[in-house]
């Protein structure tokens, strides 16, 4: 079977904000959709975070390494791709594109065999994940209303991030952190994401330290981007003196950039996002290494659906990675697919078992955010 066409397609209309300084509008295209079309029929769908333009212009080099490439052999074909853009976009567009591309391919070979790719990728450990409900934080009472109002669904695992934790004073923030802790009650999972990653992030270490042993104090499970991406010798000594676990990793991409993390232990968890570090099959590998290293994998999912299945799959297939997250109050993960995601009595979520990713997209759905049968016509 063979690769026939590949098409891109960003979303649209109804893009949620990112808490970043730079703030993001409706309109603006940071989820990108890829469909790979192959001779036989089966059709693979990935997803990518970042623009339709980057992806479009990524996809003028990478299209010729793939038309007439076999279409079910993900993780040789992603890595020639890899190699082949050596001297182009490495780490950057060209590695994003490649994830949404790899992981349309491993949908196809799920397709083709009849399988879930977490059984392709080695096995499945889990059948069902607790997927923890992602949102931004907000003056206080505003997130606890927030937060009331999905623990009431049947979520029991949170993580409020960005917005203006670190950015207005210390007092603010443990406010935000004690009101989030008493709307959803003290055995529920509470994580903090700093987004340090922002583009105007200016705290440093001795901030980071001094906000973990706050966090501490209301049963923060974990403190995420504490620090700028780059920080690495900083993140080594915050893991260590933090009482809190340290997580961070959701910039960085190719599972080469992991290695220098993982070996100096700047993280109790590593989070790569799939739709941008180079797919499922860079993914896993990473996964592998971490656990290698005594560190959880939990994948950042700020992305799609597709993002989110890709997500499940993998989270079926590493034996540490129990938890996904789970974009609240999206559109392009709540509402392009023909079957809604649904928690059960446990607020889990069950790890479709389906061929592939295991998802359907909704034509007509999709069709509100993108040209959905430009990308999906046969
Ligand atoms: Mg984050």
């Amino acid at each position: 079977m063979k690769i026939r066409d590949i098409r891109a397609a960003g979303l649209r209309g109804a893009t949620p904000a990112g808490g970043w300084q730079e703030e993001l509008t409706s309109d603006d295209v940071v989820h990108t959709l890829v469909a790979v079309h192959t001779d036989e029929g089966p059709i693979g769908i990935g997803s990518v975070f970042t623009s339709e333009a980057l992806v479009r212009g990524a996809l003028e080099v990478l299209r010729p390494l793939l038309i007439g490439e076999e279409a079910t052999e993900p993780e040789r074909v992603s890595e020639r791709l890899h190699r082949a853009t050596f001297w182009l976009g490495r780490g950057g567009t060209v590695t994003h594109t490649i994830s949404g591309i790899d992981i349309a391919l491993w949908d196809v070979l799920g397709q083709v065999t009849g399988q879930p790719v977490g059984r392709l990728l080695g096995g499945r450990y889990r059948e069902r994940v607790r997927p923890y409900a992602s949102l931004l934080m907000d003056r206080p009472e505003v997130l606890a209303e927030r937060l009331g109002r999905l623990a009431a669904q049947g979520w029991t695992a949170f993580k409020i991030g960005w917005g203006p934790f670190g950015r207005v004073g210390e007092d603010l923030d443990e406010r935000i952190v004690a009101a989030a802790r008493e709307a959803v009650g003290p055995g529920a999972m509470l994580m903090v994401d700093a987004g340090g990653s922002d583009s105007a992030w200016s705290n440093g270490y001795k901030w980071a330290l001094r906000t973990a042993r706050m966090l501490d104090r209301y049963g923060v499970a974990w403190f995420e981007e504490p620090l700028g991406p780059d920080a690495l010798d900083d993140y080594v000594h915050l893991r260590r003196e933090a009482p809190v676990a340290i997580s961070g990793g959701e910039v960085l991409t190719r599972r080469q950039s992991f290695h220098p993390w993982l070996e100096a232990g700047a993280f109790d968890i590593v989070q790569p996002d799939v739709t941008k570090v180079g797919g499922l099959s860079e993914q896993r590998r990473i996964g592998w290494a971490a656990q290698d290293h005594g560190v959880r994998l939990i994948p950042h999912g700020w992305n799609t659906a597709v993002g989110l299945a890709a997500d499940l799959q993998l989270a079926s297939a590493l034996p540490g990675t129990d938890l996904v997250e789970y974009v609240t109050g999206s559109p392009y993960v709540d509402a392009i697919t023909t079957e809604p995601w649904r928690l059960d009595a446990d607020g889990m979520l069950a790890i479709p078992d389906a061929p592939g990713l295991g998802i359907r997209l909704d034509p007509e759905a999709l069709a509100r955010y993108t040209d959905a049968a430009a990308l999906l016509r046969p």
